[in-house]
């Protein structure tokens, strides 16, 4: 059913997919196509045909009638095409007018209804599919997603990294809460995860930052918003771009690769690795004495009827350590953040040593 030569496109890298947020009109996605086809940088045309709003009224994508001019846009330019699926029938009709790739949006990377709806129609296909992260940060509903499309036998799945909601203001229309994608890489290392500055940003002017900086994380490609004349367009006018400047994004952009077979590179790394190792090593065995320490206070605590949490004490403790740690050049959120962990962890070990107590008095 699909066509071979787009699993080849898949296997690009890095992996360019560009294009309008919505179709709206033949005569947008032919010059757009072929704009971005001209640059030779991008490998995949992309459109949303079906265009989830937050409110009725706006505009909701022109539907099936675009994958007619998206057809002609793919077969002028020679780009496959990619479109944005939210249930059954867009899967179908989408598949029938040969849209090459589909994406599971945010909104409906949320809905397992949905999403199960979606794998069941693609159940054994070779038709490659990528996931949107759900627009909320809860990773098992991405991972979730992905199971679900693995668990009919989907072949070729990848993931876009778009952001997360977040409440009041902030400077990226989605927060990117880059931790989320990167444990979504370390769980599945060899799936393809590309990063779609657009919508992070909700601007342009932010694009070529956060797309930089998801090629220094190891990313294998982009999806950006373009248009031909993006002031005017229907959705998301904010943050797309003309494909020139797209290209111009494009090569600017410093490309990486994540392994290097030049010798003195890997040299280099393995004795800094090594010397990193070491002082993992050392720091665990600190943590490890200072916890002792925590359960022998957490004794004197529970004979003496003293409560656990101490709260002049912890604030002595980060206040010091902040100002230690600026001294040594680390930052204050990060000794926050790590001091937090650390204090939590005594508390528990405290907590498991009065418990202790009652069960021998019992
Ligand atoms: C889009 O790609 O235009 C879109 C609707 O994206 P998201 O699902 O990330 O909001
Ligand atoms: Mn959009």
């Amino acid at each position: 059913m699909t066509n071979p030569s787009i699993i080849k496109t898949w296997q690009q890298r890095p992996l360019i997919i560009s294009g309008p947020c919505s179709a709206e009109s033949e005569q947008q996605l032919v010059e757009t196509a072929m704009a971005l086809a001209s640059t030779g940088k991008v490998a995949m045309l992309r459109a949303g045909i079906w265009k989830p709003r937050t409110k009725p009224g706006l505009f909701e994508g022109m539907g099936s009638i675009a994958l007619q001019w998206l057809k002609l846009a793919s077969s002028l330019s020679g780009l496959p095409t990619c479109v944005e699926v939210a249930n059954a029938k867009h899967v179908e009709e989408a598949l029938h007018m040969g849209v090459d790739v589909l994406w599971i949006g945010a909104r409906t990377t949320v809905n397992p209804f949905s999403v199960q709806e979606i794998a069941d129609v693609l159940r054994n296909t070779d038709v490659p599919i990528l996931v949107k992260n759900p627009v909320n940060p809860d990773i098992e509903l991405w991972a979730g997603a992905i199971e679900r499309l693995q668990a009919v036998h989907v072949k070729n799945i990848g993931m876009i990294h778009r952001g997360f909601s977040t409440y009041g203001d902030s400077n990226y229309r989605n927060a990117p809460l880059w931790h989320i994608p990167i444990e979504m890489k370390r769980r599945y290392p060899e799936m393809l995860l590309i990063c779609d500055p657009s919508h992070i940003c909700g601007n342009r002017h932010m694009l070529h930052q956060v797309a930089q900086r998801s090629i220094d994380l190891g990313y294998h490609g982009l999806m950006v918003e373009s248009h031909p004349n993006p002031d005017k367009a229907l959705s998301d006018a904010k943050q797309q771009i003309l494909p020139g400047d797209l290209m111009v994004m494009l090569n600017n952009l410093v490309w990486r690769s994540e392994q290097s077979s030049e010798q003195e590179f890997v040299d280099a790394l393995t004795k800094l690795r090594a010397r990193i190792d070491n002082l993992d090593e050392e720091l665990l065995g600190l943590i490890a004495e200072r916890m002792k320490l925590a359960e022998k206070i957490g004794e004197y605590k529970r004979d003496n009827n003293i409560t656990i949490l101490q709260t002049q004490r912890w604030n002595e403790i980060l206040e010091k350590s902040i100002q230690k740690g600026i001294k040594l050049g680390l930052s204050p959120a990060f000794i926050a953040r790590y001091f937090d962990a650390v204090h939590l962890e005594s508390i528990s070990r405290q907590n498991s040593v009065m418990y202790a107590k009652k069960e021998e008095t019992k």
